[in-house]
């Protein structure tokens, strides 16, 4: 099914397997001090499973270039010797690896960072202009001399990723980073042979490449280029096609195609965003390179692709060579050889959520996978089988139940699972529901599928009854939460709701008052007002945001079409309330701002600052807002999106009874569920058994 995909290619002196290339992450485990043991354990298992090109997280060409503490440089602390045995690692497995060569510019996030000679972190970018989060760090302007010896920086850092032994380096030129800055008006006021003109604007770009491509003319060399920054009054795409023309000839094997800067206000990377949204900006680059005289240069597409089979749909008429995945990595290391074997169920989706990956990122937490809590921990969690092998009940088929019972099926432990209702998922299954959210149907299918490739007894429609559990060696309490009920006169009339109600059954359409604002009444917000169909979201998407999608990717997979039952455009008119707190509280450092502008676009209408919700009837709901006058809010229908309570009954039983258990994940604590915490947990105690 996945010709293309699986078709061998060359990338320069490269001989790769397949048309899967494994992104850019920045994870920090680069400057771990640890040998560079979990770095390579982490490229090693992608390597091995079926990534045929790795590029590292970003490398700082100098102390300068750093984004922050987390980042390496080569030739400091260590860092090519943790670099050498994470090489290694890919090519014992089969793979390449490219080393990333960064510089932030004025997206440093210094915080007291300083270089090799203890003195603080300079900021430096082209023109002196700080960028909305640098917290009133205002970057140096670069001299020219200083220009040169930047762009000489990026030679010497190719130098030594290739005596380090990297088959090639990719230059970060895109999402906003100093060699996009220098290309764009916004960033580069400059007047002097770097600035002042498009062709001056390009000249950093050009030399970069220039000096890279001399410096390791044995090497592959590929830049990231930016396909458009989604800034208003940056670069246009004719100023992008003109770098690329002015790129080709000076020897690059390929260029990656990224999109967006990390400050732009249209959303680009969140579950939200319709797949292969960036698709066509790779294409335009595409058709740049080949009506050149260059054009066997490589054009690789990402972002937005969580799927194999839309990276076949991408690459199937032959425009573009290649697709890089990144975020799929860390949800799942066999993502390619599963693809290729064409077992697509098995394959752990990611979500898009942000929410272990990028959101800790940013500030500079150690990076992992809501999904898939081992990555970036393989070493402290390895895949060896279980010398010692148990019965292991899991109660609770949500996300840490899941996560629990597949880590202890493949370590070789007789694991059986309970859950009490009809279906897998717990909070994944409601939130696929959800318009944009439809891959959190992804990891319980692959879960699903993984339980019972490995002999795991799945007992669905029945909670486990402390008689069921007197027989196992451990027990694995992940049984979730029940949405909270709230204490208003008329809750218990036939037009409330709670959200999970809501969220399976659907509303009939009319005006909606969703009771708490948080990021499950965000999310039932969303499910009232948008289309279900991701084709229809993917118009939408483009028509907002002034920006060409492609629409042969969206919709095509089975689990991203609608139910027929779910109407393409519902016809809902919805207030959400909130009492204290922000709303979406709880979404994402990354994800927040896309989600509320989702829905101030639908129209919703969001009231905070409720002092008290007084009495429902029927077709209204009664609140003493901000002021503390009484209101009615129109609703036809009212849905509680007021939190949650733990469901723990079983946790008094199995204290008194002689069987070791571990409570996880909102089981636990469910006044601030948080599916990272309760996935890791939920690893963490499977390992303790
Ligand atoms: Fe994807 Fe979420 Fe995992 Fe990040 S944390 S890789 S977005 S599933």
């Amino acid at each position: 099914e996945l010709r293309t995909v699986a078709s061998p290619w060359t990338l320069g002196p490269l001989h790769l397997s397949n048309r899967v290339v494994m992104g850019s992450m920045h994870t920090g485990l680069e400057v771990l001090d640890d040998g560079g043991v979990a770095m390579a354990e982490f490229y090693r298992e992608r390597a091995a499973g079926g990534a045929a090109c790795i590029i590292t997280g970003g490398i700082a060409v100098s102390d300068e270039a750093r984004g922050g503490p987390d980042f390496a440089v080569f030739g400091v602390g260590g860092a090519d010797e943790r670099f050498r045995r994470a090489v290694d690692a890919v090519h014992d497995a089969g793979s390449t690896v490219l080393a990333q060569l960064f510089h932030a510019g004025r997206y440093a996030l210094v915080g007291g960072l300083t270089d090799r000679d203890s003195r603080p972190q300079r900021v430096v970018a082209p023109s002196a202009l700080p960028w909305a989060a640098a917290r009133g760090v205002v970057p140096e302007e670069l001299t020219g001399d200083e220009v040169r010896r930047t762009i000489e920086d990026f030679a010497t850092a190719a130098r030594a990723a290739a005596a380090i032994g990297f088959d090639g380096v990719e230059i970060m030129a895109s999402e906003g980073y100093l060699v996009n800055q220098f290309q764009s008006p916004l960033t580069n006021q400059r007047d002097d042979e770097w600035g002042g003109s498009p062709e001056r604007r390009r000249r950093f770009a050009v030399e970069v490449v220039r000096a890279v491509r001399a410096a390791v003319p044995e090497l592959a060399v590929t830049i990231r280029l930016s396909g458009a920054d989604l800034m208003p009054g940056s670069s246009t795409d004719a100023d992008v096609d003109a770098l690329v023309l002015e790129l080709l000839p000076l020897g690059l094997d390929a260029i990656s195609v990224g999109i967006g800067w990390h400050e732009s206000r249209t959303p680009t990377i969140q579950a939200s965003v319709p797949h292969g949204a960036w698709i066509e900006q790779a294409t335009r680059i595409a058709d740049v390179v080949r009506a050149s005289d260059h054009p066997d240069v490589r054009v690789i597409a990402s972002n937005r692709m969580t799927d194999l089979r839309d990276g076949e749909a991408v690459l199937a008429d032959g425009r573009l060579d290649a697709v890089a995945l990144a975020r799929p990595f860390l949800a799942d290391a066999e993502l390619v050889a599963r693809s290729l074997a064409g077992r697509f169920d098995l394959v752990n989706t990611c979500i898009g959520c942000n929410q272990a990956c990028l959101d800790r990122s940013v500030v500079g937490a150690p990076v992992s996978c809501l999904v898939n809590p081992r990555a970036a921990r393989e070493v402290r969690f390895p895949l060896r089988p279980t010398a010692a092998p148990k019965r292991v009940d899991v109660v609770g088929g949500g996300p840490a139940g899941l996560a629990a019972a597949v880590d202890a099926a493949r370590r070789g432990h007789d694991v059986r699972l309970w859950e009490a209702s009809d279906v897998l998922g717990g909070q994944f299954g409601l939130a696929a529901e959800v318009p944009g959210k439809e891959d959190y149907a992804g990891p319980v299918q692959a879960a699903r599928a993984e339980l019972a490739e490995r002999g795991a007894t799945v007992h669905l429609g029945r909670a486990a009854t402390l008689a069921d559990l007197t027989d196992s060696d451990a027990v694995v309490l992940a049984s979730g939460v029940t949405p909270r009920v709230v204490d208003v006169p008329g809750a218990d009339l036939p037009h409330v709701l709670t959200y999970e109600q809501a969220l399976r059954d659907g509303v009939p359409d009319g005006t909606v008052a969703v009771i708490g604002g948080g990021g499950i009444g965000v999310d039932t917000a969303a499910f009232l007002t948008e289309s279900p169909d991701e084709a229809v979201r993917a118009t939408e998407f483009g028509a907002r945001w002034q920006v060409p999608v492609s629409d042969e990717l969206v919709g095509d997979l089975p689990q991203r079409r609608p139910a027929a039952h779910r109407t393409i455009r519902p016809g809902h008119q919805v207030t959400v309330l909130r009492r204290t707190g922000k709303f979406g509280q709880g979404i994402g450092l990354t994800s927040r701002w896309v989600a509320l502008g989702r829905l101030r676009d639908a129209g919703v209408r969001m009231v905070g600052g409720v002092q008290e919700y007084l009495r429902i009837e029927p077709g209204r709901l009664w609140i003493r807002d901000e002021s503390g006058e009484e209101l009615a809010v129109p609703a036809d229908v009212v849905v509680v999106c007021a939190g949650q309570e733990a469901r723990d009954e079983l946790t008094t039983g199995l204290r008194s009874a002689d069987v070791p258990y571990a409570v996880v994940g909102g089981a636990r604590d469910a006044r601030s569920v948080d599916a990272v915490r309760a996935t890791s947990e939920a690893l963490e105690a499977v390992r303790r058994l």
